[in-house]
């Protein structure tokens, strides 16, 4: 242990500060590892685990390194190093007594004292360093499994769950967002003369439309793009996306007879579900949530098909505004239900 601690005063490692102090015979004076002052010859080293200990056995502090002072605070610096520790062993598999045995310290005194320092236990650190290597991991673009692998997590699916409830959703889902597609975006106005459907933005990966959102302001669009797609390259390309454009005033209009816009959209499979049985009602047509959810061979999952609803990316290519109430009322719509109101009656009257 004791060369460990040599070596440390020989490297002058900084992250042992407050793990030990040595004290050098020859001068009566005691320093922390990092102290820059000139090395000592090992045979006049003694080390101590804390100023407190040195200065009992007759040593004074080094008026250059101080290692009383503040920032080298026997507790706090012991902390520091705890945590510099954890965050360079990661992918170990780090427990409060590997910890303990690593700083020469009882499980017990070394949970104390971190909790002092930092307000919370060494695990609940060790989960936090996960936790933000799997997001890391997530956002270049690795698997959910390897993420949660390589920031020291098995593969249970209780921390794939706890991993979720941190993330505010599935690893999987979050993974997706992460990838950094190009999504090309162009923004409609006056998609139809008079209309008060406001503006439009239409954005597509290379596979085809990602996102079909309604908006006031291009400002409102681009920050709607960005939450949805927070790691992906947005580009505003107007010329690309012109075709694209054309489609969607058709489709709005009713002139377009194959509405089949190509759609790289993710879904969870009850979505996928729903979103295809919104596709195959008719224009100028409604349906009730609960006969979609009979439809799809759920008749309970009404709410859960409103939900559906709510998340769909794409208006209009996906039709959820023609989904309503059973009792006549218009139901919610993800961009308001004038808009919903607006194209209902459009869907009435136009492209016959
Ligand atoms: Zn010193």
């Amino acid at each position: 242990m004791n060369d460990q601690r040599w070596q440390a005063v020989a490297s002058r490692d900084g992250s042992l500060d407050g793990a030990f102090v040595f004290g050098v015979s020859s001068t009566g004076i005691f320093c922390r590892p990092s102290c820059p002052a000139k090395r000592p010859r090992r045979e006049n080293v003694s080390f101590f685990d804390d100023p407190l200990q040195a200065e009992r056995a007759g040593y004074r502090a080094c008026l250059r390194c101080r290692p009383k002072a503040v920032d080298g605070n026997p507790q706090s610096a012991l902390v520091r190093a705890i945590c510099r520790y954890i965050e360079q062993h990661i992918d170990d598999h780090l427990t409060l007594a590997l910890l303990a045995k690593e700083f020469r310290r009882s499980p017990f005194h070394l949970q104390r004292t971190f909790k002092s320092v930092l307000g919370v236990s060494p695990k609940a650190y060790i989960d936090a360093c996960r936790f933000r290597q799997v997001k890391q991991n997530l956002q270049a673009g690795h698997s959910v499994t390897t993420a949660l692998y390589a920031a020291g997590y098995g593969s249970s699916s209780r921390l794939y769950e706890r991993t979720a409830m941190q993330l505010g959703m599935t690893p999987e889902k979050y993974r997706r967002g992460a990838v950094a597609a190009v999504v090309r975006y162009s923004i409609v106005r006056d998609t139809i003369a008079g209309s008060p459907l406001g503006r439009i933005l239409i954005a597509a990966t290379d596979q085809g439309i990602c996102a079909i959102q309604f908006g006031d302001s291009d400002q409102q669009l681009v920050q709607g793009l960005m939450r949805e797609f927070p790691f992906a390259v947005r580009r505003r390309d107007d010329a690309a996306m012109s075709q694209w454009r054309e489609n969607l005033s058709r489709l709005i209009q009713g002139q377009e007879t194959n509405p089949a816009l190509p759609l790289d959209i993710r879904a969870t499979a009850f979505q996928r579900r729903v979103w295809e049985c919104l596709k195959k009602i008719p224009r100028g047509e409604t349906r009730s949530y609960s006969a979609v959810a009979k439809k799809i061979g759920m008749p309970k999952a009404t709410r859960a098909v409103a939900r559906a609803c709510a998340t769909n990316p794409v208006a209009i290519a996906i039709p959820c505004h023609r989904v309503v109430r059973q009792d006549g009322g218009l139901g919610g719509y993800r961009w308001g239900v004038d808009r919903k109101e607006q194209l209902l009656a459009l869907e009435k009257t136009a492209g016959i």
